[in-house]
């Protein structure tokens, strides 16, 4: 899972001091930090294999 700021997109953190050691984005300040959607990106390429599975069946069928 990789880290990323929710909002500037900016992957690069920083633990500031002064908000005792809490991880804030480096480009922007922000804290509001979320995760990558990985599980997305699986579910898309599942879709692009079905498709394809489905186009090779009907040159199959043909
Ligand atoms: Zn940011």
């Amino acid at each position: 899972m990789k880290k990323i700021c929710l909002r500037c997109g900016c992957n690069s953190f920083i633990s500031d001091r002064s908000l005792g050691g809490r991880i804030v984005c480096k480009r922007c300040g922000s804290s509001s930090i979320g995760y990558k959607g990985f599980l997305s990106l699986k579910n898309k390429n599942f879709l692009y294999l079905m498709i394809i599975f489905v186009v090779f069946l009907i040159i199959i069928i043909l």
